[in-house]
């Protein structure tokens, strides 16, 4: 459920018309809707209601301020996985007891930030980062409050490259290390251990994964329990996919509260909620006009100005984003598009082989779907500046990141005086 919608055959974005944006903003850039980050915001926590979870929204998937502060006022934790996102996460308004920090390349300076903060968690996944924390925070005079990442062994996720719960992937502890691991944890003098964390993936359609990682997370959570660990809270990370259009929707957070809220309540611990794209994926679009319509010999291709740099979704993970006209013409032909950006790379395109109506140069079109690792993921490849981020509420909008000039793109390269 989302608040791009057409009337009268123009799109929308809760109450501004998205041609009149474009004409004010230029494109591409990206919407995102208020109502929507709200209204995701409440359904994860209607669905967990009585329970007093904390719902840490991964900051990675949409780490504008605006979004942040926008989600916090909705109760909103944070998932971090480096200082930078620490540090935008305390400056939107984000308490420190409310901000876990995930990721397996943690420094000494982002652990130390973050013991300075007073976070609630660190996820630690490895035993020379345990370490590592356990080092630093005896020298702060400190002791950390951690939650092993422990790896069920468990294929979950909508492409391999956002498979994260797998022997063979990089996160986590083995799941017949973690009882050794716990042990030591507990015996060091830096550390406290809260709890047990899992993420096994992103964009899972069903609900087979959780349901054997968590299950197995029982058996784990008595097994620790009796060699003495304080075992309080579990973190089930993120996860829960979203409708991206091509394929069958994703269960709705309800069945997946309901399957949750049966295999933990044995359990006692405070459960910990990192979702990404379910709060922030459906709430923005990618606004994009077209600069040519090329016929190639094998294929049309609907040549837009955005690119893979401002997008990389679909050239990253083979991601499909509806894409749909800002201005329906009824009686456009239906034809098939590949609809490619700019940028000098073969990967750089958003749809292959499309059905969808034709469109000509000029045209906006809204590629949907792109709030959750769209803008966090741009690059200025081809010198292109990033594109701006606006926010809408209502019949409201706010630049929330401006494109940068020229000057500012180069602002930071500096020519050695022998050149
Ligand atoms: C990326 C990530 C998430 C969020 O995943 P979504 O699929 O966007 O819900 C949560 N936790 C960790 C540790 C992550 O790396």
């Amino acid at each position: 459920m989302h608040h791009f919608d057409y009337r009268d055959g123009r799109l929308y974005a809760e109450d501004v018309d998205v041609t009149a944006l474009a004409d004010a903003v230029g494109a591409p850039f990206y919407v995102y809707s208020e109502a929507t980050l709200r209204r995701h915001m409440q359904v994860f926590q209607k669905a967990f209601a009585g329970a007093d979870p904390l719902v840490a929204f991964s900051v990675k998937a949409n780490s504008n301020l605006a979004v942040l502060k926008i989600l916090a006022s909705e109760g909103a934790g944070a998932d971090v996985v480096s200082g930078g996102e620490l540090q935008r996460a305390l400056k939107a308004g984000i308490a420190p007891e409310k901000i876990v920090f995930s990721g397996v390349g943690k420094t000494r300076d982002e652990m130390k930030a973050a013991l300075d903060a007073g976070i609630y968690q660190f996820n630690v996944e490895s035993a020379p980062e345990l370490d590592a924390l356990n080092t630093l925070a005896l020298s702060l005079n400190k002791r950390a409050p951690v939650a092993l990442r422990v790896n069920p062994d468990v294929a979950a996720g909508g492409h391999d490259k956002i498979s994260t719960g797998r022997k063979e992937d990089k996160f986590g502890v083995a799941w017949e290390e973690a009882r050794g691991l716990y042990a030591q944890a507990r015996d060091m003098k830096g550390i406290d251990v809260t709890g047990v964390d899992l993420h096994i993936g992103s964009q899972i359609a069903d609900l087979a994964p959780f349901e054997a990682a968590f299950s197995k997370t029982a058996g784990l959570i008595s097994d620790l329990r009796a060699d003495g660990c304080t075992i309080e809270r579990l973190d089930v990370g993120g996860g829960l996919g979203i409708p991206y259009g091509n394929t069958a929707a994703p269960p709705h957070p309800d069945a997946y509260a309901a399957l949750i809220k049966k295999l933990t309540a044995p359990l006692d611990v405070r459960l910990i909620f990192e979702p990404g794209r379910m709060i922030a994926g459906n709430a923005g679009i990618l606004v994009t006009r077209v600069v040519f319509v090329k016929e190639g010999v094998a294929r049309k291709f609907l040549i837009v100005d955005a690119a893979m740099n401002d997008l990389i979704r679909p050239a990253l993970y083979d991601a499909h984003h509806d894409i749909i006209p800002v201005i329906k013409n009824e009686d456009a032909a239906q034809t098939t598009y590949d609809v490619v950006g700019p940028v000098c790379e073969s990967s750089d395109f958003f749809a292959k082989q499309r059905a969808m109506p034709e469109m000509k140069p000029g045209d906006l079109a809204a590629i949907m779907s792109a709030g959750a690792y769209g803008a966090v993921q741009a690059s200025q490849y081809n010198t292109r500046p990033l594109i701006p981020e606006v926010l809408v509420s209502g019949e409201r909008y706010a630049v929330i990141r401006r494109r940068p000039s020229f000057e500012e793109m180069i602002a930071l390269e500096d020519t050695p005086d022998w050149l």
